[in-house]
């Protein structure tokens, strides 16, 4: 975790170079095909250097790159990964982590070029390229997890590359508390990983950590009126309650669009209240390419359709006693807040009235959700709710129960994940390297149709 800020991507001719030198002096181990050196002198070779010495089990590895653009062998002897680290000119035996090569000498990590291979081909083999972020505003809540994360999962068991982010400069947008960003940052992919995101198969990454985003908002910024900015609804409603806005907040969507354009996404989980803004993405993009050439993917939304409403039945926000459950409630939290904040069919006035599941605000809608697969059980609360022989009392505890018995494992891992900051900071390092490196080479076909020239 050395190079936060830079991807050193092997430059394969300097590896060449290197490895020619090294091969005039290696000794060529023993069953080793000699027609593998990448240099032609098999006279007067001696071991000299060690250079290419695997560092787990010190076999010379010289003979192994075939290829001036080899980047990654595994040790014939040992069987590790190997890599010519440019930063320590020695190193050749590498430990993988997230499809990211860490040297084992150095402990420098580089995106290779087989990494950034890796990446592309699962870029064209995957069915859907897949990008969804949530801002770092604190914990996260039952309607986030039911209606969103978990999905997120579902779409990482198929043949998706999945890109998930944590959008701390879009939380800047609200926050300015830099200990509260920096935490929640932290916090959010925690709660990620709690929830069941392998980071093996995603790509899970702090926004900020892809600054080549900032730049492509800018660029897509020349071409986005502001006009239709000031028409959002979201900025309509801002403009309304009287608060001051900033820059940022205006310019939010199209921050928003270079995250969905930048790794060229082709499905953007959304809930509704987000469908103009993607929507404003897919113009921008067709703008663009119609404008400078073809360049943009354009998205689809994936409209997120489960809603859990909060106490008062409104949308489940922030897990304030008054509006939510949070994922690290316990038993006794969650069935407390029903109990107090829970409003149910308001036409009930004592326990033996019968009810109308259909009238009740908080309750009702979060058990349909929980037992969509059993609609049984889901007819019994109908049942006894219409016949008055259930009170709303027992109602709420009953499905306080059930939620936290789905949370429960969240809650556990949860618990052990916080006494492993440094993994979950690693995760966010790593994904954040390969982030760049797809949008990396978005930004660079952009910045020359533009016609933005590096100097
Ligand atoms: S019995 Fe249950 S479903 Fe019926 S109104 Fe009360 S809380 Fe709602």
């Amino acid at each position: 975790m050395n190079n936060k800020n830079i991807i050193p991507t092997v430059n394969p001719d300097e590896i060449f170079r290197i490895m020619q030198e090294d091969a005039v002096n290696a000794t060529i181990p023993t069953g080793w095909n000699q027609g593998a050196m990448p240099c032609d002198s098999k006279e007067n070779i001696s071991l000299t250097s060690l250079k290419l010495h695997c560092t787990k089990c010190n076999i010379n590895t010289a003979g192994v790159y075939k290829h001036p653009t080899d980047t990654e062998r595994r040790c014939p002897a040992c069987d590790s990964l190997l890599m010519y680290c440019p930063a320590c000119r020695h190193a050749v035996s590498a430990t993988e982590k997230f499809s990211i090569l860490l040297c084992d000498r150095c402990q420098t990590d580089y995106v290779t070029n087989l990494t950034v291979e890796y990446l592309a081909s699962r870029d064209r083999s995957s069915r859907e390229i897949i990008l969804s972020g949530i801002r770092a505003t604190g914990a996260l809540h039952l309607g986030i997890y039911l209606g969103a994360i978990r999905q997120f999962v579902e779409y990482e068991l198929g043949d998706n590359l999945c890109m998930y982010f944590i959008a701390d400069w879009h939380t800047l947008t609200t926050c300015h508390d830099p200990r509260k960003v920096s935490s929640n940052t932290i916090a959010v992919a925690m709660d990620y990983l709690a929830a069941g995101l392998n980071p093996e198969r995603s790509i899970i990454y702090a926004q900020s950590s892809v600054p080549e985003i900032a730049e492509l908002a800018l660029c897509l910024s020349m071409i986005q009126s502001k006009n239709k900015l000031e028409d959002l609804p979201t900025v309509k409603d801002m403009v309304r309650s009287g608060e001051t806005m900033s820059m940022g907040h205006l310019q939010y969507p199209v921050l928003m669009a270079a995250d969905i354009l930048g790794p060229k996404a082709t499905l953007v989980p959304v809930g509704s209240d987000q469908i103009p803004n993607v929507e404003l993405a897919r113009d921008l993009a067709d703008k663009f390419n119609r404008q400078f050439g073809q360049t943009f993917t354009i998205p689809r939304v994936g409209l997120r359709t489960i809603k859990i409403p909060g106490f008062k039945g409104e949308k489940m926000g922030e897990p304030t006693d008054e509006s939510g459950i949070s994922l690290q409630d316990h038993l006794e939290d969650i069935s407390d807040k029903y109990a107090r904040f829970g409003i149910t069919d308001a036409g009930r006035k004592t326990r033996n009235d019968p009810g109308n599941p259909d009238n009740c605000v908080s309750v009702y809608p979060v058990y349909k959700v929980l037992r969509e697969n059993k609609p049984d059980a889901l007819q019994i609360v109908e049942r006894e709710c219409l016949s008055g022989t259930r009170g709303c009392k027992e109602c709420k505890l009953e499905l306080a129960r059930e939620i936290d018995e789905l949370i429960s494992p969240f809650r556990e891992r949860r618990a052990v994940l916080m006494n492993q900051q440094k993994y979950v900071e690693e995760i966010l390092h790593y994904g954040g390297m390969k982030a760049r490196e797809i949008v990396r080479h978005t930004l660079e076909e952009v910045r020359e149709k533009m016609g933005i020239v590096s100097f």
